[in-house]
C-alpha cells in the first residue's frame, strides 16, 4: 500500500517514519510513504501558497492552487483522496480497516486557518480525527497512517490485532505484566492458571463489563452473543462462576512473587 501525504511541513514526518514499528514496517516494505510539499507546487512567484481569507478575518488560508496541482501531480484516479478537516467525517477503527484495504490512499493537511472551501470538491472525503481543533492536518494525518499501517500483513503480529479494542466494538480486557504484586494492587489469579478456556471467557467478561462502563455508546451497538449475556450476569450476580473456580482448582497455583 502507498500513503501519499501532501503538507506544508514534510519535516514533521520524519520522526514519525524512523521509529519504532513505523520504521520497521516501512523497512520491511509492509506500506510506503510519500511526503510530498504544497509549496513544490506553486506558481507564485515568492513561493507563497496562503492569503489572508477574502472578506476579511483572522489567518492564513491555504490556496486551491498548489494543493489541487500537488494533487494531480501524485494521484490517479484509483487514488483515495481525504482532507483532514475539523468538519470532516470522525475517524474510528472502522475506517481504519476500510483504507488498509485500499492500494493508495492519498491525505491532505491544511495548516493555518484552514484550506479554500472549494479544494473540498477535489477530494472523496473530509476526515476529521475528532472534535477538538489542532494547528494542522500533520497530526491526524499521522495518527490515520500509522492506525493503516499497523493492519497491514506484515507490521505487526496478527495475534496482537485479535483482541483488540474496537475490534468488535469492544474494548480490550486489562493486560497485566510481573511482579504479581505492585503497591498492594495484585494480577488476577486466573490468569496464571494456564487454562486458556478459561482466561479467554475471563477477558472477554472484562473487556464487556469495560465497554459498558466506559463506552455505554459502543456497548449499546455490541451483538452480544448467548456467552455475553451469560458472563455479563455471571459479573452480575457477584459470585465466582464455576468455570473460574475450577480453572483455579486445577490449574497452576499462583506465582506470587
Ligand atoms: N479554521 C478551521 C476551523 O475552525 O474548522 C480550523 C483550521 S485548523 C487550525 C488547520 C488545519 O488543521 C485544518 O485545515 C485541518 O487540515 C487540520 N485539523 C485541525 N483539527 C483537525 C481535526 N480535529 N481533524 C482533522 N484535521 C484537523
Amino acid at each position: 500500500m502507498k500513503i501519499k501525504i501532501l503538507t506544508l511541513f514534510p519535516e514533521m514526518f520524519d520522526g514519525f517514519q524512523t521509529n519504532s514499528i513505523m520504521k520497521r514496517a516501512l523497512g520491511k516494505g509492509v506500506a510506503e510513504i510519500e511526503v510530498i510539499n504544497i509549496r513544490d507546487y506553486t506558481t507564485n512567484k515568492y513561493g507563497r501558497t496562503d492569503t489572508p481569507p477574502i472578506g476579511g478575518g483572522a489567518g492564513l488560508i491555504e490556496q486551491c492552487q498548489p494543493i489541487v496541482d500537488a494533487m494531480r501531480a501524485n494521484s490517479t484516479e484509483a487514488t483515495h483522496k481525504i482532507l483532514m478537516s475539523p468538519r470532516g467525517v470522525t475517524y474510528d477503527e472502522k475506517k481504519a480497516k476500510e483504507y488498509a484495504k485500499l492500494d493508495e490512499l492519498m491525505i491532505i493537511c491544511g495548516h493555518y486557518e484552514g484550506i479554500d472551501e472549494r479544494v473540498n470538491s477535489y477530494v472523496d472525503e473530509l476526515v476529521s480525527i475528532g472534535d477538538y481543533v489542532l494547528t494542522g492536518g500533520e497530526i491526524p494525518a499521522m495518527a490515520i497512517a500509522d492506525s493503516v499501517i499497523r493492519l497491514l500483513d506484515g507490521a505487526i503480529t496478527a495475534e496482537s490485532l485479535e483482541d483488540e479494542s474496537f475490534n468488535d466494538s469492544a474494548l480490550e480486557y486489562p493486560q497485566y505484566t510481573e511482579p504479581y504484586e505492585y503497591e498492594g494492587q495484585t494480577v488476577p489469579d486466573i490468569l496464571y492458571s494456564g487454562n486458556h478456556e478459561a482466561i479467554a471467557k475471563w477477558r472477554r467478561k472484562q473487556s464487556l463489563l469495560l465497554t459498558r462502563k466506559h463506552r455505554p455508546d459502543l456497548f449499546a451497538k455490541l451483538e452480544l452473543s448467548k456467552q455475553d449475556k451469560k458472563l455479563l450476569a455471571e459479573a452480575e450476580s457477584g459470585e465466582t462462576p464455576k468455570w473460574e473456580k475450577d480453572a483455579l482448582e486445577k490449574g497452576h497455583k499462583f506465582i506470587k512473587k
